[in-house]
């Protein structure tokens, strides 16, 4: 969108340390400055910025980048948002290059997160308002007390009212010369121009930071849907937001372990009985999403079922969070049906605390649903069935996980004390069940941006990432690398997009700096990828003999490929061989398995 030399320069025009220095206090730490990371729950200074690379690197949280990719996560903005900003802060004069054809702009990247923050922080004071109105407030005020919920409570979450009328919000916003796109895009009124929430209860949802994200309403009325949330906006998304937060990190962060819910009002009155590492999600199942932001803060996390309903599915999601975000996950269910929040008011503390206490590991809590639905009759082909199914949903959350051999042998322990078959059957079959998963997916995953920052596991792997770590401190050594290799042959997604950026810049410049190479990454993670490649490098050096093995590697790793397409010629005739073999047994797969 713009061009990149006057990226470049906007880039130049803001010092890394004075950017950072107008968000958080630094102080002079040898050839560095280090201060507080604000994308964490920082307690000692972790956050490192380098004057002389124009670089930060958070050695805590990983967090790492340019000028840019500080204000993108900080802001919330996007690459082109952030460049626009720190143009506007260096008093830089932008000139857009026309999008490409069939490329038209979306309209979200229009959208300023900065101002949806204030207009939302406006509406949650207006609601608040609403309900500490004498008059207008009555009786949602009794509502709220009726529901045991106190005033503590009233102000911590800043609970509020959407009155009974269509359009009150919006006629109160104009009166303040609050733009009405604005309204609109925060999802506070429709495209028709109603007020979203009317005659609601409302939830005003913050971000780990306290700023307003969203909010959820439950009707006061009983029309329509019993709760609804804000759209999805460049600031709020369902899935990747998390109700008590802000309230709830500390004791998650001092605790390790996380406990979440379902609902704003089970989440309340469990801090209110002094549980107050509690969480909800807004009335969605538990999401990667979800995983990815309590991993953060908790080693443990505790999922909380309204009764028993949750089921199977609920421990599937649950099962590839577990694996794909290394958390230990835990299932329990509030019994006679009830949700946590009249399960605390009827039966209290210390039953709730021992609900906690017995929550089963997500691994026995799968296998027990499962062996439940297939009945009790403990016959012989209704245990295949369900070891069978078992087995193919730990291999699919296996291969989205991307575990190590270490961790898959410990679940493999695991998994055969639950289910009772020796680690021998269990790793052959998973590990056939894995192959297949993989196949499936690898197309997805080539095309998805990964979620946790994930360089491939094997000695191919690792031989493109230390080519990258050598170039990125020792970019002459690109002379050597572009005789023998391209980009294309990387294969580890975040790899492959790093080397194509890198590739391509030190071709025209053989001299690019880190910086300017950031200043082409558009992506917070690439941004931080390349800032942790760097410094891994930078570390082990010995550059020339590590970049000789790499590229032999590689090389050894492409010839043997070539062997293999040769020998998959001859596969198939192979295969309809064996087919015809296994004719006439019930299933070739299983034999030996029970
Ligand atoms: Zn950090």
């Amino acid at each position: 969108m713009f061009d990149n030399s006057l990226v470049i320069q906007v880039q130049q025009a803001n010092d890394i340390i004075d950017v950072i220095g107008e968000h958080i206090s630094l102080k002079r730490k040898g050839r560095e400055m280090v201060g507080m990371c604000p994308f964490h729950d920082d307690h000692r200074p972790s956050l490192n910025v380098s004057s002389v690379k124009q670089i930060f690197k958070c050695f805590a949280c990983g967090a790492g980048g340019d000028v840019f990719k500080f204000v993108q996560m900080r802001e919330n903005l996007t690459f082109p948002q952030a460049i626009e900003r720190l143009a506007e802060r260096a008093g830089i004069k932008l000139k857009r290059t026309k999008p490409a054809k069939g490329q038209a702009q979306k309209p979200s990247e229009d959208i300023d997160p900065n101002k949806l923050a204030k207009v939302n922080a406006w509406a949650a004071k207006y609601f608040q308002q609403n309900l500490h109105d004498e008059k207008k407030g009555k009786q949602t005020r009794d509502y709220i007390a009726q529901r045991q919920i106190t005033p503590e409570s009233i102000k911590e979450y800043q609970l509020g009212l959407a009155i009974g009328s269509p359009d009150d919000l919006l006629r109160t916003a104009k009166a303040k010369k609050i733009p009405t796109k604005l309204l609109e895009q925060a999802g506070l009124i429709t495209a028709q121009h109603q007020d979203k929430f009317v005659n609601r209860l409302m939830f005003t949802i913050t971000d780990v930071t306290g700023r307003v994200v969203g909010f959820g309403g439950r009707t006061l009325d009983e029309t329509g849907a019993k709760y609804i949330n804000s759209p999805t906006t460049p600031l709020f998304d369902k899935s990747n937001s998390l109700y008590g937060l802000e309230q709830a990190r500390h004791q998650i962060v001092s605790t390790g372990t996380a406990v979440v819910v379902e609902g704003y009002t089970d989440c309340i009155m469990a801090h209110q009985f002094g549980y107050t590492n509690v969480v909800a999600t807004l009335g969605t199942s538990f999401t990667t999403g979800h995983g990815r932001i309590l991993r953060r803060y908790a080693k443990k996390v505790i999922l909380l079922f309204d009764s028993d309903v949750a089921g199977i599915e609920a421990a599937n999601r649950a099962l590839d969070v577990c694996l794909s975000q290394r958390i230990d996950i835990r299932l329990a269910s509030v019994p006679e049906g009830k949700d946590p929040c009249d399960f605390l008011l009827a039966a209290g503390k210390e039953r709730f605390k021992q609900l906690l206490n017995d929550a089963v590991d997500v691994f026995q809590f799968k296998w027990n649903r499962l062996t439940a639905s297939f009945g009790s009759d403990d016959t012989l082909a209704g245990k295949r069935l369900a070891i069978e199914e078992y087995l193919q949903t730990i291999a699919t959350a296996l291969c989205a996980g991307n575990v190590t051999p270490i961790d898959r042998g410990l679940i493999v322990n695991q998994i055969s004390k639950i289910i009772g078959l020796d680690n021998k059957q269990i790793n052959t079959e998973l590990s056939r069940r894995l192959r297949q998963a993989q196949r499936a997916t690898r197309y997805n995953t080539e095309n998805q941006k990964g979620q946790t920052i994930d360089y491939g596991r094997g000695l191919f792997a690792t031989a493109q990432r230390e080519v990258l770590e050598v170039l990125l401190n020792e970019p002459k050594l690109f002379e050597i690398v572009k005789q023998k290799i391209t980009a294309e042959l990387f294969d580890v997604p975040i790899l492959r997009q790093i080397a194509a950026i890198l590739f391509e810049t030190l071709n025209t410049n053989i001299d690019a700096s880190l910086a300017e190479i950031l200043a082409k990454t558009e992506s917070v993670e690439l941004g931080s990828s390349l800032v942790e490649l760097t410094q891994a490098g930078e570390e082990k050096g010995n550059f020339q003999a590590r970049l000789t093995g790499a590229l032999d590697v590689i090389e050894r790793y492409q010839a043997q490929k070539q062997n293999s397409r040769i020998k998959t010629i001859e596969d198939p005739r192979r295969f309809l061989r064996k087919a015809y073999e296994n004719t006439g047994k019930e299933n070739p797969h299983n034999v030996g398995m029970v």
